[in-house]
């Protein structure tokens, strides 16, 4: 399909008013592409060879939305390390609308109701960082927001240095978030919420729509489905950063891409966000801050549904995440099932992987290639005897199942490059100076993680020393 001829509806602006503001893009000046996404685009019936148009450039940049038009920002609330902050709201994000089941929002095109003293925009730092994870994630199988594309502009914003200011069009099944909810629920707008729970069901829980205790059940569809997001980052090494309620997808998706990180070398205090002092974030502590939100949640829901029976289901939290964690290292380690003694194996070996400064994603690589000898995985570490001594309990277990099944599973089960931040920065410092190539290059490797890449090798291996467990600024 051509761009003007996409059939944009708004099903959002069907929940009462007070759910969101109506607000044009503020377009940016001299925009150009940086990248479009063929994938995101086929999803949306999208012609490929609308996306090296200049219409698509000017639909990125929000100009075919004129005043009077039906895009729109939304309000929500939120915890923000533990802080309830009244009202949030997209400051910088704007809705343009809905194809099929996918919304479409364009992250940085300018002040809302809700900017609060921001001004509406993104960086093109940020920007870089958020397209190419959500592919990252796509590639990896782990739920996220997608994007369309991206572009630049000559735009400037002043952060702690005047920087470009650049858009991305975020495509995704859901953008309402628990701190939307939590929003209704502290204002003590009850019909408001209902209607944005049920908003919430219709769109991504429709198995549960028109029953009788469809709240309580919403809300245990929602800690299951963060459960099994939360192992699958766990498992893949993601810390997110900045888990406050309102970066909580009230489908499960990875939203709202700040300072995040992949591990360098393991290990389980890793903080990645520099905002983040006490390590509220860090990487260990990710299942039990997402059981702080879904109680952040629950007690939203809580004029809807009984909350006796939410705290029921809460409790079994951490039982499920439990379980899908060890579902996912049990997929790693090339095992066809979790036995009795394997979640001591993965415990032992986190441990052992910190002592030796083990980079993550390499010793995963490194160990489907398993198959007896030992140098190139004693040579991720920095000394031999615990590696050997987990090795040979890995030998045992490992024994009774044959060896190209186990290899091709990890083979497909660990990533051989993620986008670390140092690989991330290269592409931002070629950007900035106009060179989009380095983000073309991790856009591939984002989209097949798996695959072999001979041309990208000098990524695959440890994060050299000099960049290694940096934390990121919030600012973007
Ligand atoms: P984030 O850290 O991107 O999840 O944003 C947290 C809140 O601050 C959200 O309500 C954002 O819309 C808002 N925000 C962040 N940056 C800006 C900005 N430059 N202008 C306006 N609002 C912003
Ligand atoms: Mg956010």
């Amino acid at each position: 399909m051509k761009l003007n001829e996409l059939k944009l509806t708004n099903p959002y602006l069907e929940l009462p008013e007070e759910c969101y503001d109506r607000v044009t893009p503020t377009p940016l000046i001299r925009p150009h592409l940086i990248h479009a996404n063929k994938d995101v685009a086929k999803v949306l019936d999208i012609d490929e060879s609308e996306l090296e148009s200049e219409a698509f450039v000017t639909f990125l940049n929000g100009k075919h939305a004129e005043e009077g038009s039906d895009t729109f920002a939304m309000c929500y609330a939120g915890h923000q390390f533990g802080h309830y902050v009244p009202r949030l709201g997209d400051g910088r994000a704007i809705n343009i609308g809905t194809i099929d089941k996918y919304h479409l929002q364009l992250k940085g095109a300018g002040i809302t109701e809700y900017s609060r003293h921001g001004d509406g925009r993104a960086v093109l730092r940020s920007s870089i960082r958020e397209y190419l994870m959500s592919e990252a994630m796509q590639g990896l199988s782990i739920p996220s927001t997608l994007c369309l594309g991206i572009i630049g502009s000559d735009h400037n914003v002043r952060r702690e240095t005047i920087e470009k200011a650049a858009v991305v069009c975020r495509v995704s099944t859901s953008w309402v978030r628990f701190g939307t909810f939590e929003y209704y629920a502290h204002e003590g707008m009850f019909k408001e919420l209902e209607a944005l729970a049920d908003y919430a069901i219709d769109e991504n829980f429709p198995h549960i729509k028109g029953k009788d205790n469809r709240y309580t059940l919403l809300f245990n569809d929602v800690m299951i489905i963060t459960a099994r997001l939360i192992a699958q980052w766990m498992s893949v090494g993601f810390n997110h950063g900045v888990m406050n309620t309102d970066n909580m997808s009230i489908a499960g998706l990875t939203i709202d891409y700040g300072p995040y990180a992949f591990l360098d070398d393991f290990r389980h205090d890793n903080i990645c966000n520099h905002t983040d002092q006490h390590g509220r974030y860090s990487f260990e502590n990710q299942p039990q801050v997402a059981k702080w939100n879904l109680r952040a949640l629950m007690m939203a829901l809580s004029p809807l549904s009984t909350v006796e029976k939410m705290e029921k289901n809460l409790a079994m939290f951490d039982k499920i995440y439990m379980r899908y964690y060890h579902y996912y290292m049990c997929k790693k380690l090339g095992l066809p099932g979790t036995v009795e003694g394997d979640p001591e194996l993965i415990d032992d070996m986190l441990d052992m992987l910190e002592m030796l400064q083990v980079d993550y994603t390499l010793f995963f690589r490194t160990l489907s290639h398993y198959e007896g000898d030992r140098a190139a995985l004693l040579r991720t570490g920095l000394y031999h005897e615990p590696m050997n001594a987990w090795l040979d309990r890995y030998d045992a277990r490992i024994k009774t199942i044959d060896t190209a099944v186990r290899k091709e599973q990890m083979l497909g089960a660990n990533p051989k490059y993620v986008l670390k931040n140092y690989m991330l920065q290269e592409a931002i410092d070629a950007a900035e100076k106009g060179d989009f190539s380095v983000v073309d290059d991790l856009f591939k490797i984002a989209q097949n993680p798996f695959d072999e890449h001979p041309e990208f090798e000098r990524w695959a291996g440890a994060t050299p020393n000099e960049f290694k467990n940096k934390k990121l600024s919030c600012s973007s």
